[in-house]
């Protein structure tokens, strides 16, 4: 019946092997966790505050499905002063947080048995996403040799009749790597070529270290991409869940035919401190404080790394995760996050739980506080001493 039919499509979902690590590490006693992908930061102050007065001041209805007018001339204005690039409002509707805007996309662009390029390693959702539009995941390599960078030739070769979309995730997770300028225009290049849309989740922008520059594809192919962002990552808002897409007008009007009765839109006093967050100096000075921070444990992971057997690292230059290569220890992604929990009580996450590409990797995250960083780092270096 229908009924079944639709339970089936959603028991495709995968539960994320993420979480059943966590549950696992939480019926431990002393575990420290390098598994976790939020800001271990609480939200700057004047955000708080913000949303306290806006509550105050009567933002407690619904607002209009895009989202309140100011909060989206907010986004258009701060995609003018970061990057000089020009968006109509009309081009943003603001999402419950990445996940709202990649769900979405996938849902308006993609038909049954459409295809979508999917890197792998990547971000859990995206596949997932896939399997609910009923569209087919292509998965696109990416290897350490190239910095995580996906290879335009191999993106090409991919490219059939069906192909729709194709998902970029800079600065990335699981990886930590950045996008080159030169990959990004090719990317950009193919897009436009082939007619393909580029669903372009950027979460982590303003994580980047050592001059590194985030390569924002609106830049590159402003006709193709649809963009998901998020004040998640940024201003350490997890649990408010705000987000936005910024996509064709086209695009944005079937979106918000979805979006209008699934969501209605996030709470009006959270949008109006949204506002606060992207034009008020104390977020961003509170950015730049969460960014230094991680810029000094990423030394601190990256260099302990160096200090221990059977394990190496590419160094990345964006979000707050890196990837280790673990294939000297002869283990498998799954049985060392096992092994590493059981010998010494640190949670990491299998590079397999991002595709079967991230075999033979492992993802830690240096979103911990630094003396607990430091002693998981120490405790696992023992472990491979042992080993
Ligand atoms: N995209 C990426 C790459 C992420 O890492 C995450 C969260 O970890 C999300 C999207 C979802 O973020 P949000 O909290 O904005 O929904």
């Amino acid at each position: 019946s229908r009924k079944y039919f639709i339970a089936g499509r959603i028991n495709l979902i995968q539960r994320s092997k993420i979480r059943e690590l966590f549950e696992r590490a939480s019926k431990m006693k002393n575990v420290i966790s390098l598994g976790i992908g939020e800001p271990d930061f609480d939200t700057p102050q004047n955000i708080k505050e913000a949303a306290k007065r806006a509550l105050d001041e009567g933002w407690t209805h619904y607002t209009p499905n895009a989202g309140i007018p100011e909060f989206r001339e907010a986004i258009a204005e701060y995609y003018k002063n970061t990057y000089g690039i020009e968006i109509p409002m009309e081009k943003v509707i603001v999402t419950v947080g990445a996940y709202e805007a990649t769900y979405l996309a996938f849902e308006t662009l993609l038909e049954d048995g459409d295809e979508v390029i999917i890197p792998d390693p990547a971000f859990v959702c995206y596949v997932e996403d896939a399997k609910v539009a009923e569209a087919k995941s292509i998965r696109l390599p990416l290897k350490e040799e190239n910095g995580f960078q996906p290879d335009p030739d191999e993106l090409l070769e991919l490219i059939t009749k069906r192909t729709r979309m194709i998902v970029v995730n800079y600065p990335n997770n699981p990886t930590g790597a950045t996008l080159d300028e030169e990959t990004a225009k090719a990317i950009a290049d193919i897009a436009q070529d082939y007619n393909i849309y580029i669903l372009s989740d950027e979460p982590y922008e303003h994580f980047l270290y050592e001059n590194a520059k985030h390569t924002p594809m609106l830049k590159y192919a402003p006709d193709n991409t649809v963009l998901a962002n998020s004040f998640s990552k940024t201003f350490a808002m997890t649990g408010w869940r705000l987000g936005f897409t910024i996509a064709p007008e086209q695009i944005i009007r079937d979106m918000i035919k979805l979006h209008a009765y699934v969501i209605g839109n996030v709470a009006s006093f959270i949008q109006i401190a949204g506002v606060a967050a992207l034009r008020e100096k104390e977020s961003w000075d509170a950015v730049k404080q969460m960014r230094d921070t991680y810029a000094e444990r990423r030394r601190i992971v990256l260099d302990y790394i160096k200090e221990m057997p059977y394990i190496s690292a590419f160094e990345p230059k964006g979000a707050f995760y890196v990837f280790a290569n673990i294939k000297e220890t002869g283990m498998k992604s799954e049985e060392f996050a096992e092994w590493l929990l059981e010998k010494a009580g640190v949670v990491v996450i299998p590079g397999t739980a991002f595709g079967k590409n991230g075999e033979g990797y492992i993802r830690i995250s240096y979103a911990t506080k630094k003396n607990k960083l430091i002693e998981a780092l120490e405790r696992m270096k023992t472990a491979l001493e042992e080993l």
